[in-house]
């Protein structure tokens, strides 16, 4: 049996941790690795005990919300917090990370960074990274890998979708299912 590669366990973890978020304008993960062990994680939300985005709205100022702390601030504020050391860790997170974090990131002695979604990748940013020695590693989420049952879900669906043919429903009512079922079943619908 195949198990689920390191990359791509700790990508699920960000993923998941961005599913915790409290601002929408972008749900952001963030796991923090040293050894092959999850040391701390964070996604984008509030300072604890403020009011969320998701509740109260966004509070923008020149179009960005400055409600939030980002995913990589909270997951390296959690280590500083509970005094567990960065240097040397990796960090993986759902998107390319803003030149604010890329900072930070650097700062607290973080020598790889996995993330899986390009977002707005900022050329200062990759310009530090490289200065600074970091490992830039894109590492696409295949969310197919959590769900061990996908490839027979996706043989059920298109049985199916044959039986629907054969018994000769609407021609448009079929590709409509059809556009449906591929719009499910491709992995990373973000990216189509
Ligand atoms: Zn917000
Ligand atoms: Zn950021």
């Amino acid at each position: 049996m195949e198990r689920i590669s390191w990359n791509q366990y700790f990508m699920a973890q960000s993923k998941l941790l961005s599913l915790r978020s409290t601002c929408t304008r972008l749900m952001v993960g963030a796991t923090i690795v040293r050894d092959k062990r999850i040391i701390a994680g964070g996604y984008n939300g509030s300072v604890t005990g403020s009011e969320h985005c998701i509740d109260d709205g966004c509070y923008v100022v020149d179009n960005h919300c400055i409600r939030t702390i980002h995913a990589e601030i909270n997951a390296l504020l959690q280590c500083s917090k509970f005094g567990v050391r960065t240097d040397g860790a990796e960090i993986y997170i759902t998107h390319f990370p803003c030149v604010h974090c890329t900072k930070a990131i650097i700062q607290a002695g973080i020598k790889k960074v996995y993330y899986a979604e390009d977002y707005k990748n900022h050329p200062y940013a990759e310009e530090l990274f490289s200065q600074a020695g970091v490992e830039l590693i894109q590492v696409e989420l295949d969310e197919t890998v959590l769900d061990r049952d996908f490839q027979k879900k996706l043989q059920l669906t298109t049985d199916l979708l044959h039986k629907l043919e054969e018994a000769g429903i609407e021609q448009s009512e079929l590709m409509d299912l059809i556009d449906q079922t591929r719009a499910l079943y491709t992995p990373n619908p973000s990216h189509s």
